[in-house]
């Protein structure tokens, strides 16, 4: 059987490039290592059976979003996205919370005295934000957008600490950017922090941060199935240790990051680009914990038990600190802590009445401390009585997370730094940076423009590199 492309991987990007180079008429068979596909969508009964975790992704405010997957017939196979009724909620040390909803009015008037800055600063990227996608979602190029680009790029650029405190007066919603920022994964003292606070804070408004029913599993699945509508085939259960091991392809397309580059292509790739990945950085790591539950997370706050995502960090101030120190190479005793609480808006995460509870926090690249006693401290200060409610629970160091997913390399989930050295230029500044030196081989996973989440961009960018 001959191929016209090979795929290494089934995460987003992955299978984002099977369905292209398929939807364009080629004949695709994707590689996948583990036994399902999916790379960071996958949902399985972690702690107790009927209790459905997702292993890794939880959130998909970048997936609704995504121009690529927004093109595709995913709800045909099975995909349903759930809108919890807040996106957000953050609570804070006097037993209440900031919230952000998905009307950007509703979220400025809760802001109070900041309310007119933050819409403002909101509402002319929710209403660009096909631009802002087009222009930010992928590769550098010379700009279609340039007014949007702009109005955009001016306060992207800046560290959120000095964003933040140059525009806001409360400490509320200082805190509440400063948790959208966080997911950057930087200092937030650094450059470009602030962007990943207006993207994120942007689709809460535009599209909102669902989550899909049954899990990313779901995701995962729509997009295999659809990509096997188009004749593509898949192989589960297959590593790929060597381009020598592939049959002949006009086409591979990698869903790895660079470190595994260097191992499958080997002495292949020219001495100059091996120096080059070589050099490619690889950012903190994450541990992460699931949790079954005999009810529901008991917030002090109210709103907090209407949210999706619960950012855990009352200040901008604490959630710094703790940005701060994983890249000195430790933790805080009190760490900026992601939350997701998924069975609350879909039944069939956890059996009736009961639920599932999924964090993680920022842990130095490499960590094996068990943050399992802190994350649940933490938690246990804005939900007193959460420790009484855990039935099992199911932790993952930096470790653990690459054991799972070679990608994740030290527990980096968003497959290298994404500063402004390496945002746009990953893996190595080159024209395309989908392209290697070698002309048949492609990278396409998020170690590629735009980076991490799943958005399937990086994917779709490649097998257009692949077409032309
Ligand atoms: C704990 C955690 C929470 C996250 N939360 C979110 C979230 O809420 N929302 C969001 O948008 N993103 C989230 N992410 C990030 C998101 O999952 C990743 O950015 C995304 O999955 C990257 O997609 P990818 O296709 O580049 O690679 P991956 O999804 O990592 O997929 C790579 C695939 O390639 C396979 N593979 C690797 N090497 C080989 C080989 N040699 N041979 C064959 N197969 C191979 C792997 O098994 C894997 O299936 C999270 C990640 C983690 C770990």
């Amino acid at each position: 059987m001959s191929y016209d492309a090979i795929i290494v991987g089934s995460g987003p990007n992955g299978l984002a490039a099977g369905v292209t180079l398929a939807q364009a008429g080629w004949r695709v068979l994707l590689l996948e290592a583990r036994e399902t596909v999916g790379g960071g969508m996958r949902t399985a009964e972690l702690t107790l059976p009927g209790f459905r975790h997702d292993i890794c992704s939880a959130i998909h405010p970048l997936g609704l979003g995504s121009p690529f997957f927004k093109n595709l017939p995913l709800a045909d196979y099975g995909l349903r996205w759930l809108q919890p009724d807040l996106p957000l909620a953050q609570p804070l040390d006097d037993g209440t919370a900031v919230t952000r909803h998905q009307c950007l009015e509703e979220t400025a008037v809760h802001l109070g005295r900041d309310g007119a800055t933050y819409r403002r600063l909101f509402a002319p990227l929710v209403a660009d934000w096909d631009k802002i996608a087009a222009e930010f979602l992928g590769p550098l190029r010379l700009p279609h957008h340039p007014l949007a680009m702009v109005k955009f790029g001016l306060r992207a650029l800046w560290p959120t600490t000095t964003l933040v405190n140059a525009l806001f007066r409360t400490p509320q919603a200082r805190a509440l950017f400063a948790g959208l920022a966080a997911h950057a994964m930087m200092p937030l003292e650094w450059p470009l922090t602030a962007a990943f606070g207006l993207i994120l804070g942007t689709l809460a408004h535009r599209v909102g941060w669902p989550l899909p029913q049954g899990g990313s599993q779901a995701i995962a699945n729509a997009l295999a199935a659809f990509f096997t509508s188009l004749g593509g085939e898949i192989a589960t259960g297959h590593e790929v240790q060597s381009l020598a091991d592939l049959p002949p392809a006009r086409a591979l397309l990698l869903d790895v990051t660079p470190r595994q580059l260097l191992t499958i292509a080997g002495e292949a790739l020219p001495p100059g680009y091996r120096r080059q990945l070589q050099k490619y950085r690889y950012g903190p790591g994450v541990f992460k914990i699931d949790w079954a539950l005999s009810e529901p997370i008991p917030w002090t706050a109210a709103a907090c038990r209407r949210a999706g995502t619960v950012h855990i960090g009352p200040t901008l101030a604490e959630i710094a600190l703790s940005e701060r120190l994983v890249w000195q190479g430790e933790t805080a005793e009190r760490p900026y802590i992601l939350l997701t609480q998924q069975s609350l808006f879909d039944s069939t995460r956890a059996p009736a009445g009961q639920h599932t509870g999924w964090a993680y926090c920022h842990v130095p690249h490499g960590s094996t401390q068990d943050m399992t006693a802190v994350i649940e401290a933490q938690i246990e200060r804005f939900a007193p009585g959460f420790q009484d409610t855990i039935l099992a629970r199911h932790t993952m160091t930096t470790h653990d997370l690459q054991k799972y997913n070679p990608n994740y390399i030290g527990g980096d989930i968003n497959g290298g730094v994404q500063n402004w050295r390496q945002l746009f230029t990953r893996p190595v500044p080159r024209l395309n940076p989908y392209t290697t030196p070698l002309p048949n081989v492609f990278l396409c996973s998020s170690a590629t423009p735009p980076g991490g989440g799943v958005h399937g961009m990086c994917g779709y960018h490649a097998a257009q590199a692949a077409l032309h």
